[in-house]
């Protein structure tokens, strides 16, 4: 299959031993991951996302998956279709990486200032660990420049393909376009896979998927209330599962931990804890560090907008007509409309957001994390921020990257703020 990269100044790709990394990423996450077993109460069903999130057993049914001569397709963001990858039978995963031992070695090769979940993914690349190596195919939505420039990076290790982001969420300007872009990339998946994508194969994967966001509904709802009887850490691991696991099997582990969160009634000391709303840049396993301080310093994540978290799963694709462009358009739709990714123009829909679930979840504050060296979240946030201000909501603003070292730092501000919204109750 032809290269969308030109191959006359092509490098060879460099790889790094990934023996150390691997070591220390396993330490992080077990880290945190002791620290939410850790809490009383803690629902039984998330044991099920412990061993998807931080196992080897999923790796090694991908691994099995490609032997029986499946394909792995490595997604970026929330942009690519995942139906259309499943109904052609290959096993989507999203590669939105959180591993800061994966980023010193991407530094070589990419550029230094760049964001570090592009360079955590790169770096795991370079060392051939995770599902990154298990990948026989990557796509890359041209979302901001460290990803549209990253793709090229990645094509020297495995056919890399970027799928073009309208600038704005325009339906007159951009519908037509995108649809083209979705239609042009189910030609090269059929063309990859070597299958034809039939209209009864993507009718049953947009089903398969609508019954995993239904099911996330639900868990909305349940989370919804006060005193919330799940931790946001909890919620955001389980979410995260989805990134690997099969759609049909995370979906009845999900509605289980629904089931159980929602027959429990929550204690007067979890009734006390602040209740925060997470938004901005993606918290990414095991990339824990804001969610773990602001939950050990005794509040709660209730809500969120970030793409790793509920904006992942919340829209379902709503088919108008089950047709062959019915479908397609209706993939078209839901991939880019609901987005409140700040890669476009516009973004009004993130402040909405944001002040609809505040109101909802009745929370006591919002955090904005802007990960360091994404201009996209900083240049929000200001926006954002006087927004939710102006609603009197307190507003925190952490700017930080993959790095342990200011973990005490954090921990410093997150409880000032915890302490000034205890103060106003
Ligand atoms: S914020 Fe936007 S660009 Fe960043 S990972 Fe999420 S969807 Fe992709
Ligand atoms: S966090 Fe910012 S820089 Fe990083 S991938 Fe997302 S939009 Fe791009």
């Amino acid at each position: 299959m032809k290269s969308l990269f030109e191959n006359r100044y092509r490098r060879p790709p460099v790889h790094r031993d990934g023996a150390a990394a691997a070591a220390e990423i396993a330490r992080i996450a077990l880290r945190y991951l002791d620290a939410m077993r850790a809490v009383p109460g803690r629902p039984a069903a998330m044991e099920y996302f412990d061993g998807i999130m931080s196992g080897e057993e999923r790796v090694a049914e991908v691994r099995a998956f490609r032997k029986g001569g499946g394909k792995v397709v490595g997604l970026f963001c929330n942009f690519v279709p995942e139906e259309l990858v499943i109904a052609l039978g290959a096993l989507p995963v999203r590669l939105c990486a959180g591993a800061f031992p994966a980023i010193a070695p991407a530094e070589e090769v990419l550029a230094r200032d760049i964001c570090p979940m592009v360079k955590s993914a790169f770096g795991l690349r370079m060392m051939n660990l995770s599902y990154m190596a298990e990948c026989d195919l990557v796509i890359v939505p041209t979302s901001c420049d460290a990803k549209k420039k990253g793709s090229r990076f990645f094509d020297q290790y495995v056919p890399t393909w970027t799928l073009d982001l309208p600038q704005a969420k325009d339906y007159d300007r951009n519908l037509a376009l995108w649809t083209r872009e979705i239609q042009r990339l189910r030609g090269r998946l059929e063309e990859f896979t070597g299958r034809k994508l039939t209209k009864d194969g993507l009718a049953d994967s947009i089903r398969l998927l609508h019954r995993r966001a239904e099911a996330f509904r639900r868990f909305h709802e349940a989370r919804r209330r006060n005193p919330c009887a799940i931790n946001g850490r909890d919620t955001f691991l389980a979410i995260q599962a989805t990134f690997y696991d099969d759609p049909a099997r995370w979906t009845r582990s999900f509605d289980a931990l629904t089931e159980e969160i929602a027959a429990v009634s929550a204690d007067a000391e979890t009734a006390r804890r602040p209740r925060i709303l997470l938004t901005g840049a993606p918290v990414i396993w095991p990339n824990w560090k804001l969610i773990h301080t602001i939950e050990e310093a005794g509040a709660v994540v209730v809500a969120d907008t970030l793409c790793s978290g509920t904006q992942r799963l919340f829209d379902p694709v709503e088919v108008d007509e089950w047709t062959y462009d019915g479908m397609l358009r209706a993939l078209a739709v839901k991939h880019l409309f609901p987005s409140i990714c700040p890669c476009f123009i516009e973004n009004a829909e993130h402040i909405d957001r944001v002040i609809e679930l505040a109101e909802e979840f009745r929370v006591d504050g919002v955090i904005y994390h802007i990960l360091r060296l994404c201009q996209l979240f900083d240049m929000e946030y200001n926006h954002v921020g006087a927004s939710v201000r102006d609603k009197g909501t307190p507003l925190l603003g952490i700017t930080t990257d993959y790095s342990l070292e200011d973990e005490e730092q954090l921990k410093t501000r997150v409880e000032a703020f915890l302490e000034m919204i205890e103060g106003k109750r």
